[in-house]
C-alpha cells in the first residue's frame, strides 16, 4: 500500500472513532486535504482515493497544482480549491478565479477586495469568517467579540459573498487543555451567530483542527478539518 493511502487510512479511521465517540455523522465531517507540501503527482493520488476539496495558501503553487490538476480531473467530477490562509489584498485578483470557497476573510479591507473581483468574474464565493479565538497577538483573524455584527454586516450588505460559517486556528502549544478552549470559544460564537439567524442558512460550517488538532477540532463540532501533513508526510 503507498504511503499517502496508509495516511488517509488512518486519518479516516481516527474521525470515524472521533465520530462515534461524539455522538456526530461522519457525513457531517469534511476533509480538506491541504496540498501545500505535496507534488502534483501526490494529489493525484489522493483525488484517485475519492478526495474532491483541497486546500492551498500561496498562490504560485495553487496556481501550479491547479493548473495541473483542472487537465486531470474529468469535468463532471471536478475539484473544489479552497483558499485556507491570510491573503493578501494585492493578490485577491489572482487567487479568486481558482478558488471556490475562501477560510480566511477576516476584516472589511479583505472583504471590499473579494466583493470587486467577485464583481468582475459574475460569481460568488463561499466564505468563512476567520476569528482569532487563542487571543494570540501574531494570529490573523477578527476578535470574538466583533465576530457576530461583522459577520451579520457581511450578509446584509454583500451578496456577493455567502458567508457559510466560522474558521479558527488552535494556539501555538501542545496543551490540549489550552487547544479545547479555542476551539470550544468558536464553536460557541458559532452557534450564537446560528441561533441568531441572522446569516442565514447557509451558515452551517465551522472549519477548525488541523494535523495536530484535528480530534479536538471534532469533538468541539468542526465540519471542515483541514489537513495536510498528516496526508503527505
Ligand atoms: C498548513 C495549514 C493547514 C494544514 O496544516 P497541517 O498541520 O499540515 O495539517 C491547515 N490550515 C491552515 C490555515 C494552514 O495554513
Amino acid at each position: 500500500m503507498s504511503k499517502i493511502k496508509e495516511n488517509l487510512d488512518k486519518i479516516e479511521q481516527k474521525v470515524d472513532f472521533c465520530c462515534q465517540k461524539a455522538s456526530r455523522n461522519r457525513k457531517d465531517v469534511n476533509l480538506v486535504v491541504v496540498t501545500k507540501t505535496a507534488t502534483v503527482e501526490q494529489i493525484k493520488e489522493v483525488y484517485e482515493l475519492g478526495y474532491r476539496n483541497f486546500g492551498e495558501n500561496r498562490l504560485p503553487h495553487l496556481k501550479e497544482v491547479s493548473t495541473a490538476m483542472a487537465d486531470f480531473a474529468p469535468e463532471n467530477d471536478p475539484i473544489v480549491w479552497d483558499m485556507i490562509g491570510h491573503m493578501q489584498r494585492n493578490k485577491v485578483k489572482q487567487f479568486l478565479p481558482l478558488v471556490s470557497r475562501i477560510h480566511s476573510i477576516d476584516s472589511l479591507r479583505i472583504i471590499s477586495e473579494i466583493v470587486k473581483v467577485a464583481d468582475s468574474l459574475g460569481r460568488g464565493f463561499d466564505c468563512f469568517l476567520q476569528v482569532n479565538c487563542s487571543g494570540e497577538q501574531q494570529k490573523y483573524g477578527i476578535e470574538p467579540r466583533q465576530a457576530a455584527d461583522l459577520a451579520d454586516e457581511i450578509t446584509t450588505n454583500f451578496p456577493q459573498i455567502c458567508l457559510v460559517g466560522l474558521m479558527t486556528m488552535a494556539p501555538f502549544t501542545l496543551d490540549t487543555h489550552e487547544i479545547t478552549k479555542t476551539f470550544r470559544l468558536a464553536a460557541k460564537l458559532f452557534d450564537d451567530i446560528k441561533t441568531s439567524a441572522c446569516c442565514g442558512n447557509h451558515f452551517s460550517r465551522l472549519s477548525m483542527g488541523m494535523t495536530n488538532d484535528y480530534e479536538i477540532a471534532i469533538a468541539e463540532g468542526a465540519t471542515d478539518i483541514r489537513i495536510g501533513s498528516a496526508v503527505f508526510e
